[in-house]
């Protein structure tokens, strides 16, 4: 039975609801819907025009309408008499293709049928800025090794304190805080859940952490690479997979208590992830965290080749205790939901073809990578990940060809925009030549 969102709007004093979604480019849109409306909205979904948002349409294309999933719903921390829900795009009766939960969905219930529920945990980094976005919000953050820095963390104790509050309270189960590997960075931990309600979890929680430190006069930023020299803004995601209360991704005979399911899941990830990579970085700015030189702090802490290992940070995928998988090439520009249909993607496959993940690699990839020969590297920008999504029969028959063409389409505009864009590092080096 669908539950009735005007009766939860009278029992949890809810005067507003945001209906909102995410569109492929992982800008959250939203309309405000008193609660005395909410009923005809439940049933026959909010009107938006796709094309004035990041979604394959043209002006032309009839309404878009946003049907709230009332499973979703958040009460706002912060403002309780706001219910926040996240929703499945129809358009002309039908699902949109493009649309990013849509996608997830479609994903999950192909898991589904096999008798598999995929599990996720995010680390969302993320920079707290002045309010203009032009440098760290606090000017005393200046030390070069500031990871788990007390002083810094702790004078950011408030906006901090916000925010867990606010998840402890939404019961997510929020576990540690910390400041991070770069100057102006934090990190806040809660408990890993099913992958659909993850994912509207870390929708929700990019929304809050930016319009909290709005309110305590900052900038919060999941950029993948705000600045030059310092760590830049991962995303990681845990991934288990399970029959009920049983991790099929356990097996204590198993290499690091993981189960020959799970390496086969793992294969299909090790087989696409340059593939997948347009999905994982998709933004230009992307490309400036992996691949990248040393930071100031001593690691990047991103991956720049497709290899594995057990609890060593320096690989793309780690192995931190049996059971589970830490895929660390994702940054903070990744799409909630596109980033975890992804992984499904390639570990369908890779379970339904026996893929291979080939040998752990025990060593340090940032000071003994160079030794290794034919290693697989990850694509150097965005233009040449996107020709690698394009050309993957694996993506395509993961995602469908509609997704992935309207995908390539509007990111190639992205690409082209950026490509018209004369930059400072031009001028100063084409200047004199
Ligand atoms: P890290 O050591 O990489 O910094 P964190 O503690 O920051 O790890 O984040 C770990 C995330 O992994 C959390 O969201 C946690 O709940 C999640 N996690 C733990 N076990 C599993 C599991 N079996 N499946 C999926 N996610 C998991
Ligand atoms: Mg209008
Ligand atoms: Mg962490
Ligand atoms: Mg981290
Ligand atoms: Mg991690």
């Amino acid at each position: 039975m669908v539950e009735n969102l005007a009766e939860i709007a009278k029992e949890r004093g809810i005067q507003y609801f945001l209906i909102s979604y995410v569109d492929l480019f992982g800008v959250l849109r939203a309309k405000l819907v008193p609660a005395a409306a909410i009923t005809k909205m439940q049933r026959d979904g909010a009107g938006f025009a796709g094309f004035a948002t990041h979604l394959d349409q043209t002006p032309a294309h009839p309404d878009t309408l946003a049907v709230p999933d009332p499973a979703s719903l958040i009460q706002l921390p912060w403002k309780p008499e706001v219910g926040w829900l996240a929703s499945d795009l129809y358009c002309d009766g039908e699902l949109v293709e493009d649309a990013p939960r849509n996608v997830l969905k479609r994903l999950i219930a192909k898991a589904r049928a096999q008798g598999l529920q995929m599990k996720t945990g995010v680390e969302c980094e993320f920079f707290l800025l002045n309010q203009e976005g032009t440098a760290i919000g606090d000017g005393l953050d200046t030390y070069p090794k500031p990871c788990y820095d007390q002083l810094a963390l702790m004078r950011q104790f408030d906006l901090i304190k916000a925010l867990c509050d606010g998840m402890l309270t939404l019961g997510w189960g929020p576990y540690q805080n910390d400041h991070e590997d770069a100057n102006g960075q934090f990190e806040m931990n809660w408990e890993y859940d099913d992958v659909l309600v993850t994912a509207d979890r870390h929708v929700f929680f990019k929304y809050m952490t930016k319009t909290l430190a709005e309110q305590a006069g900052m900038r919060a930023t999941f950029m993948p690479k705000p600045f030059n020299g310092l760590t830049g803004s991962g995303c990681h995601m845990h991934v288990s997979v399970w029959d009920g209360a049983r991790n099929l991704f356990e097996d204590a005979d198993g290499e690091l208590g993981m189960s020959a399911l799970s390496y086969k899941f793992l294969g299909g990830v090790m087989h696409s992830a340059a593939d997948l990579c347009a999905l994982f970085n998709p933004s230009v700015n992307s490309f400036k965290r992996i691949n990248a030189p040393v930071t100031a702090s001593g690691a990047t802490w991103s991956p720049n080749t497709i290899t594995y290992t057990g609890n060593n940070r320096t690989h793309m995928v780690r192995i931190p205790e049996a059971g589970r998988f830490e895929f660390r090439l994702m940054d903070g520009a990744t799409n909630p939901y596109l980033a975890p249909a992804a992984i499904l993607v390639a570990g369908l496959d890779g379970i339904a073809n026996d893929r291979d993940p080939g040998e752990r690699l025990d060593i340090n990839m940032y000071t003994d990578g160079h030794t290794l020969k034919n290693v697989r590297k990850l694509p150097l920008n965005l233009l040449d990940a996107l020709r690698l999504m394009e050309r993957s029969e694996v993506v395509r028959e993961g995602f469908g060809s509609a997704f992935v063409d309207s995908y390539i389409k509007l990111k190639m505009a992205e690409w082209n925009a950026f490509m018209s864009h004369a930059s400072a590092w031009e001028r100063l080096h084409t200047m004199d030549c």
